[in-house]
Parts: structure tokens; sequence; C-alpha cells
């Protein structure tokens, strides 16, 4: 079952819940954030994740 959870903070794409599973990031600010865009952030080091 996919839930939406909310829009990624960075490419406003929609990220789900999928079987329990979020296919994104809570930042420790409560923002959302998609995987891609975490990497891309990571890479320009502009938000390191909080793991
Ligand atoms: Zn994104």
């Amino acid at each position: 079952m996919d839930e939406k959870v909310g829009t990624c903070s960075r490419c406003s794409k929609t990220i789900y819940c999928k079987s329990g599973f979020l296919n994104g990031t809570i930042l420790k600010e409560g923002k959302l954030i998609c995987f891609q865009s975490e990497e891309n952030d990571i890479e320009k080091g502009v938000c390191p994740p909080l793991r």
C-alpha cells in the first residue's frame, strides 16, 4: 500500500511510504527530501544527512 507522505522540499517530487518504507528522508528540521535530492545535497556538501 502506497501512502502519500508529502513532497520533497528540494524538487517537489511526491514522497510515498511504500509498505512501511519511506522513499525519502526526513531532515532534522522536519522537512522531507527524496533520496535523489539527498544525494545531490551530499555531493554538494549542502545538507549533511541525519545518520
Ligand atoms: Zn527531491
